[in-house]
């Protein structure tokens, strides 16, 4: 099928909140996607589920507790999507808007029984084969109080290049296709988009771009659109809809990519809703009167889309464990 995968999470992003971004700004890009479907997102504890173990759901295929990171409810590891790719001999590579050891990146390539582990999912991420990390936390790596390894060190000692905000310009950083790299974009959490975060877009570019070339047997990217859940959290319209351009931003540079390469499957989908959002009464198209529930997240089934070879696998309704599923046959059933 596919030879190139890129999957994007908008945490918290539901129907709710794709219909606002839509009717406030047409042209989203995920009116572009042919096939759409709708994955429920229990976890095995809870049928309200966190980011933690939503994104173990897609990255392993098994539910697990909420608050658990890439383990089973008996807390073993399990295999990712990423392993499955690094088995393929893929590149891989993982770019969020929150720090790199948030719940939702850390269940693709940690395994730890909290998602408040942050050192020792760092730790995890510093073992791994992943070939490019872009994100923020770098506190996590190289200031540390569980213990004093500094993985920033570590890394390089292994030839990993690293760079961060404080010195590269990730604008105009061109990274060597031989070297694997993480790339800091803060030292804990990056800034919300309305205060002027905007790597995001360039930063997909980048790694499509990077990825390309680093594996003839094409490439996994894993793009997540982080503070969609936080401003839905908050409760805050404003910060929501810069959230929502930010992310569209980005998917229009990787639909743009995968229509000219026509070898490339993306997926988008969220890991939960948040905020149960609702359009209230007296909204108009580019005026919404957005209301919600809840602080939390909400039960609500969420879209996914999918578009290019192997998309039609994402039609229907189904689990969030199907997701890491279908990855797997896409990334199982590539072209020799
Ligand atoms: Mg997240
Ligand atoms: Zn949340």
């Amino acid at each position: 099928m596919a030879k190139n995968v890129i999957l994007f999470i908008g945490d918290g992003m539901g129907l709710s909140q794709i219909s606002a971004a839509i009717y406030n700004q047409p042209g989203f890009s995920l009116e572009r996607f042919p096939v759409i479907g709708f994955q429920s997102t229990a976890a095995a504890d809870d049928l309200i589920t966190d980011s933690a173990a939503a994104a173990t759901a897609m990255a392993t295929g098994q539910k697990t507790r909420n608050n658990a990171i890439g383990v089973d409810t008996l807390l073993q590891p399990l295999t990712t999507i990423f392993d499955v790719a690094k088995g393929q001999e893929m590149a891989t590579g993982v770019l969020v808007t929150s720090t790199l050891v948030h719940a939702t990146p850390a269940a693709f390539l940690a395994h730890q029984s909290s998602r408040s582990l942050y050192e020792q999912i760092a730790s995890d991420f510093a073992a791994s084969d992943v070939d490019m990390l872009i994100g923020g936390g770098r506190q996590y790596f190289d200031r540390r109080s569980s213990d004093d390894r500094v993985l920033t060190g570590e890394l390089k000692a292994r030839g990993v290049a690293v760079y961060d905000y404080f010195s590269n310009d990730i604008f105009r950083l061109n990274p060597k296709t031989e070297t694997p790299f993480i790339y800091f974009t803060a030292d804990n959490q990056p800034l919300p988009a309305f205060q002027g975060r905007d790597y995001l877009p360039a930063a997909t570019e980048l790694a499509i771009n990077y990825l390309g070339k680093r594996s003839p047997q094409g490439f996994f990217l894993l793009v997540e659109g982080s503070q969609i859940d936080w401003s839905c959290h908050a409760n805050q319209p404003e910060s929501f809809f810069s959230e929502m351009e930010d992310f569209d931003q980005a998917l229009k540079v990787a639909l743009d990519f995968a229509l000219r390469d026509k070898n490339t499957l993306v997926v988008v989908t969220a890991d939960h809703e948040t905020g149960g959002m609702a359009l209230n009464p007296g909204s108009k198209h580019r005026r919404l009167s957005l209301a919600f529930t809840t602080n939390g997240h909400t039960g609500s089934m969420v879209p996914v889309f999918a578009l290019g070879p192997g998309c039609e696998l994402f039609r229907g309704i189904y689990e969030n464990t199907a997701i890491f599923e279908k990855l797997k046959k896409v990334l199982e059933s590539k072209e020799p």
